[in-house]
């Protein structure tokens, strides 16, 4: 058996063997991980400050090759109180070369849901593995026209005019992001609705910004009743639990990240309440406990 050919992406979603999509609730809360697919990206992207030897060592810990890792790439549809909330839309076609990303719209129609439904987008920032989606004919064609775009307005702000002096991002990457940035706020500024430190979109869902891996940088919490869900969206990669201090090439302010992302995964140790996140491995659910000095991972068991 090849681990690469399980699923079948590119053809019609209801023929894909793995559905590449989750349901779980909260409270009176209908959330639904959607997957994009995988970007395979050089491992050293997972951590910038590591000593190779260290990353190399973690990487076969997890019997994965040295070179490339590829990441999961997740977005979340959110309905409470009669709105269906998109958080974060995938990389649409921004990445050709990836012929296993970009499959958003293809499984929000496998999954029965009318893009034209949506009622808000949330996005928890722009790098284009989060926007992309949202320039792409298939999806875009089929939103509202006026669909609202709750961002952090620090986030649309930075976009402006990025600074990257910070970033360890090579420069071809970020030209793209620059130019992925640029054209989504040309196309969506009309419909951009900026809040400052948090923003309610619908009931129990509240987007708050975090800063750190963008200067924007949000994640969402969900509560309803006493159950309660975060999406960390870039806040934590899936070498944190054992590495929060491995800063990731695109952290914009990687030390601001490291605090922003051992604070989240102190309060999610202590409360354990369920996480999600953009960057885990799919369907991205579990709880994070505390292992010595660190964190560890516990994936939910599946309930279907
Ligand atoms: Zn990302």
């Amino acid at each position: 058996m090849c681990l690469e050919e399980t699923s079948h992406p590119g053809r019609p979603g209801t023929s894909e063997l793995v559905p590449s999509r989750y349901a779980l609730r909260v409270g009176e809360i209908d959330v639904l991980m959607v997957s994009d697919g995988v970007l395979p990206l050089p491992a050293a992207t997972l951590a910038s400050n590591a000593d190779p030897a260290d990353l190399a060592a973690w990487l076969d810990d997890l019997l994965l090759p040295p070179d490339v890792y590829k990441w999961p790439l997740n977005a979340v549809v959110v309905r409470s109180g009669g709105r269906t909330v998109l958080i974060d839309a995938g990389i649409g076609v921004e990445y050709p070369d990836f012929p296993r990303s970009g499959q958003l719209a293809l499984r929000l129609d496998a999954a029965g849901i009318d893009p034209a439904s949506v009622t808000d987008v949330v996005l928890t920032h722009m790098h284009f593995d989060h926007v992309g989606g949202l320039l792409a004919d298939e999806l875009r064609g089929r939103l509202r026209p006026d669909l609202p775009v709750h961002l952090a307005a620090a986030e649309a702000e930075f976009w402006a005019s990025p600074d990257f002096s910070r970033a360890s991002m090579p420069p071809p990457v970020q030209e793209k992001i620059r130019s992925v940035a640029g054209r989504f706020l040309d196309e969506y500024r009309s419909q951009l609705r900026p809040f400052e430190a948090e923003y309610e979109v619908a009931p129990g869902v509240v987007v708050r910004r975090t800063g750190g891996h963008t200067p924007g940088h949000s994640v969402v919490r969900l509560a309803s009743g006493g159950d309660r869900l975060t999406f960390s969206g870039d806040a934590v990669f899936p070498d944190h639990f054992d590495r929060p201090d491995w800063y990731n090439a695109f952290d914009h302010d990687p030390e601001e990240a490291v605090r922003v992302r051992v604070r989240l995964l102190r309060e999610l140790a202590a409360t354990r309440e369920p996480l999600v996140a953009s960057h885990l491995p799919f369907p991205a659910v579990g709880r994070v406990a505390v292992a010595g000095d660190v964190f560890r991972w516990v994936p939910a068991i599946w309930e279907y």
